[in-house]
């Protein structure tokens, strides 16, 4: 119900990102009922299916953007080149303040959507407000996701008091709860913005629905040294000291984790969503990723929102990952071109618990995979996949993607948001949020 005729893509060149990390050439996958029902070498026949000629493409998982707010692309390039809390607390809040409703979020998500499937995102792991019309464009748009509104302790566009945030939040858990694409979440805004006791009764609720708590954590050196001075401990210590840290929690940027946080991440296995460009843009420093995979953290990957990045591209974000584990350590060894990959995808699943749904290509999961062009000059030549992918690809090599078997983008066009109208309505937003800025 619901979905087309079986498929049955052929000629790939097929990275699976599977556990043994098998790469099949002139492979074949099946399709049915947006799942995958058998994955080989050679050709495979099954009546009345949609061929799907792949020849010269890569087709592997879609990309897993572990951390943004997908409407902050209506204040991209707002505000720049400012440290983190005065670029929020001075120019973010009070421009959200005045300009986060219902219809201008519609008009950013579309947007932000758009510039996430051209850029090979499949899954997306948001955290703003108003996060029923971002789920609701999500669906529209056939994009996969985890979602909730952001609690936190001060009024918002979507809640005046934060037990009318947790009321929304569980309102928005029960009426998505086992939807194919849409996967509710809870989120919890940070340790500097959330009081005990919302921190506490967030994590309450992602329990008591099996969900993933999504925060933001140990960010700038600031953030370390004023919860230290409120409450004894870091960031992360602190949250572990009220039950936080656990499998379903994933945590943004960690950038300034001490070696106990690191070993009290590992044993939780708590996840962390590593934000390169973010990190960079507002100098809140250079997250030592290649010492937490060792530890054996879950790492996904994430762009943030684009106020801060400022894009939504998970290409950028895949080879910036790489590049600066190896500066920040002196060591080129450090975090691989497939570990990278690995992050973008399967491991980015595995920090949103949705591994068993997506992230590799591997029968029984749902089909959530990106077409990238290899017969262009700037792929050519290929001795290795991953350092193809992560040191050389462009976004628009990304030819076409799906989820749950279903056409999100064909040959760069996004098949459910109108593009056209969505940059006009995006310029009108713009130039009414100009003339708010004083
Ligand atoms: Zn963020």
């Amino acid at each position: 119900m619901g979905y087309g005729v079986a498929k049955i893509i052929y000629n790939a060149h097929i990275i699976t990102m599977n556990t043994q990390l098998d790469i099949i050439p002139n492979g074949s996958i099946l399709i049915e009922d947006g799942q995958i029902k058998a994955i080989t070498s050679g050709v495979l026949q099954a009546s009345n299916a949609e061929l799907i000629d792949a020849k010269g493409m890569f087709v592997m998982p879609g990309f897993i953007n572990t951390h943004t707010h997908a409407p902050m692309s209506m204040l991209k390039g707002y505000a720049d080149d400012l440290p983190l809390h005065a670029w929020l607390s001075e120019h973010i809040f009070p421009a959200e303040a005045k300009m986060v409703t219902p219809e201008n979020v519609k008009i950013a998500t579309r947007l932000a959507l758009i510039e996430m499937i051209q850029s090979g995102t499949t899954c997306f792991n948001d955290m703003y407000f108003f996060e029923n019309i971002i789920a609701q464009e999500a669906k529209q748009a056939g994009i996969r996701g985890r979602f909730s509104d952001s609690i936190i302790d001060f009024p918002t566009a979507s809640f005046k008091t934060v037990d009318e945030g947790f009321t929304l939040c569980e309102e928005f858990i029960n009426e998505w709860k086992g939807d194919s694409i849409i996967h509710p979440s809870v989120c919890v805004h940070s340790p500097y913005t959330c009081s005990k006791t919302s921190l506490q009764r967030a994590k309450q609720l992602a329990d008591k629905h099996n969900t993933i708590l999504h925060t933001h954590l140990a960010e700038t050196q600031k953030e370390v040294e004023d919860i230290k001075k409120q409450t004894g401990l870091p960031p992360a210590e602190y949250l572990h000291s009220i039950g936080l840290l656990d499998s379903n929690l994933i945590a943004a940027h960690c950038v300034w984790l001490t070696p106990h946080e690191i070993e009290l991440f590992a044993a939780t296995s708590s996840s962390i969503a590593h934000c390169p460009k973010s990190n960079l843009k507002l100098a809140s420093g250079i997250a030592p990723i290649d010492n937490y995979i060792n530890a054996g953290i879950t790492l996904g990957i994430g762009t943030d929102g684009s106020a801060s990045n400022n894009t939504l591209n998970m290409v950028e974000e895949i080879r910036f990952s790489a590049l600066l584990a190896k500066v920040v350590d002196h060591n080129p060894e450090a975090v691989n071109a497939r570990n990278v990959l690995q992050m973008a995808t399967i491991n980015g699943a595995k920090a949103l618990s949705l591994d068993h749904i997506t992230g590799s290509l591997e029968v029984g999961k749902s089909a959530d995979l990106i077409f990238i062009d290899t017969h262009a000059a700037n792929m050519t030549p290929i001795y290795n996949e991953y350092s193809a992918l992560a040191y050389t690809m462009n976004s628009t090599n990304i030819r076409s993607s799906m989820v749950n078997g279903e056409w999100i983008m064909k040959d760069r066009i996004v098949c459910h948001i109108n593009e056209e109208e969505s940059i006009e309505q995006m310029q009108e937003l713009a130039a009414r949020i100009k003339k708010t800025k004083s």
